[in-house]
């Protein structure tokens, strides 16, 4: 087979992996030689390496064969010295010399992140009060211009809009500026990598990726809590990009603040930026997007009817997330259709018992601690520990106050909660609030707003 053969059939090859891998991953590709059946093909680095064979080694092959070349192996090495060296699969020897062939820099999304959900948009993304803050400080960052707060932290239950925001926020950059370099993946994935660049002793490669990116997206980072070695390389991955100004988006279940077994410096690096949290949905923000579903799925299932009030009624019992929501809206559709049936309040009933029943769900003294914590910026331990600062005692007695008005315990059960005080400390404290309350607009306004959230 000659350079032509390669040629030929690299042409070809567009079509089947597409535009973008075709410029990443095989037009640097270089045939070095073609002995006993096996092709053998130069590439920049071995995390290059890697990533064709794993991935377009099939498609490579059947191209050589269909323009006639006698193959049967590819195989993918770095160059040193101007030799090429055995296939880079196996271990590479320990030392650090680089390779001749400086990478070339791949321009797309087939960068080691995780795919994309097409579906996740800002387009339809619906915004209500819980996420305005979040998806207006998502939309500044898919703008892409220049970097105003690095990282941005977004944090929030399960199922409130985290991974949306951030696919969201990759789509929309991708779209503006098809050169930039966006990697999106979680925080496991980012474990697993750099666990199998050690193993396979690339870190080195590992090292050049991550920091050659322009944008980078860790999803569900309270993963790393307590794995020391990732958290350390996180740390560096994570200096290196905001000292080049490069863009970091973190998101994470609770604040940065209260992820348990985070070392202290990462901590005080993810508070750097701007900390948003998505707060659970209210009734209006839950109708939107049952409305906007909706409206695809009458699309999609052409003539289904769905009855006045059957929205509203979801909408104002399934609380829990946005993910149940849309699951519960997806099955009702799906079996209406098959019934052949109008979506009316009774079929709601009998077809999402289930999860209707799971909804029915009873406010815990444990939220309402961890929601007036956060609200009032305390650590949740200090709501139950002996602290008598002001700044302290009294978001405790607030927390006291609103267990004893929001939940059915009895004051010795909350007693209990509160790191074991006794009931008349609790009466005390929700006294207190009270006669606070008359006069101090600033802590009703505080109650209320906790109320409302509590109670979304
Ligand atoms: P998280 O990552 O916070 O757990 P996701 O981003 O995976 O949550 O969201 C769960 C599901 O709910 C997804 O299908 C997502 O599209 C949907 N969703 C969440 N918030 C919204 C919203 N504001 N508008 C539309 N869909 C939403
Ligand atoms: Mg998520």
């Amino acid at each position: 087979m000659t350079q032509e053969t390669w040629g030929q059939a690299r042409e070809l090859l567009v079509a089947r992996v597409g535009k973008n891998n075709y410029t990443t991953w095989i037009e640097p590709l270089k045939l070095v030689t073609l002995d006993h059946g096996v092709a053998q093909f130069e590439v920049p680095t071995t995390f290059f390496g890697n990533w064709v064979s794993r991935n377009f080694a099939d498609h490579i092959l059947a191209q050589l064969q269909q323009n006639g070349a006698t193959v049967q192996r590819v195989e993918f090495a770095v160059v040193r010295d101007g030799e090429p060296k055995a296939e880079v699969k196996r271990p590479a020897p320990a030392s650090l010399s680089r390779p001749l062939v400086r990478p070339t820099r791949p321009v797309d999304e087939e960068l080691p992140g995780a795919p994309l959900d097409s579906r996740f948009t800002f387009d339809s993304f619906v915004v209500g009060k819980p996420n305005e803050l979040a998806h207006a400080a998502a939309r500044r960052v898919a703008e892409g211009g220049p970097v105003t707060f690095n990282p941005l932290f977004l944090y929030g239950g399960v199922g409130l809009g985290k991974t949306h925001l951030m696919h969201a926020i990759a789509h929309e950059l991708q779209a503006r500026q098809p050169e930039l370099r966006v990697i999106y993946l979680s925080a496991e994935q980012f474990m697993y990598r750099f666990v199998q660049a050690l193993r396979e002793r690339q870190i080195m490669d590992f090292k050049e990726i991550f920091r050659s990116v322009d944008v980078l997206m860790v999803d569900d980072v309270q993963f790393i809590a307590g794995k020391d070695s990732t958290q350390e390389e996180f740390f560096h991955t994570f200096n290196a990009l905001v000292d080049q100004n490069k863009q970091i988006v973190i998101s994470a279940d609770r604040a940065p603040g209260e992820i348990k077994d985070l070392e202290e410096r990462i901590r005080s690096r993810l508070q750097c930026g701007l900390v948003v949290d998505l707060h659970p949905t209210d009734y209006e923000l839950r109708l939107g997007i049952l409305q906007t579903k909706a409206e695809h799925y009458r699309a999609q299932y052409r003539g289904l009817q769905i009855a006045n009030g059957v929205l509203e009624f979801l909408a104002h019992r399934i609380t829990t997330n946005v993910r149940v929501l849309e699951g519960a809206l997806t099955r009702l559709f799906a079996f209406a259709s098959l019934v052949g049936r109008e979506i009316t309040l009774d079929l709601a009933q009998d077809c999402l018992a289930d999860i209707l029943r799971a909804s029915d769900r009873k406010l815990t003294i444990e939220e309402i601690q961890r929601k007036v914590a956060e609200h009032y910026n305390i650590r949740l331990s200090d709501m139950i520990g002996p602290k008598r600062l002001r700044n302290i005692a009294r978001p405790r007695q607030v927390a006291m106050y609103l267990a004893k008005q929001l939940t059915s315990r009895s004051l010795p059960e909350i007693g209990r909660r509160f790191g074991g005080r006794d009931h008349t400390t609790i009466m005390h404290g929700v006294r207190k609030i009270e006669e606070l309350m008359a006069t101090d607009s600033q802590l009703s306004d505080d109650l209320q707003l906790l109320k409302r959230l509590l109670q979304s």
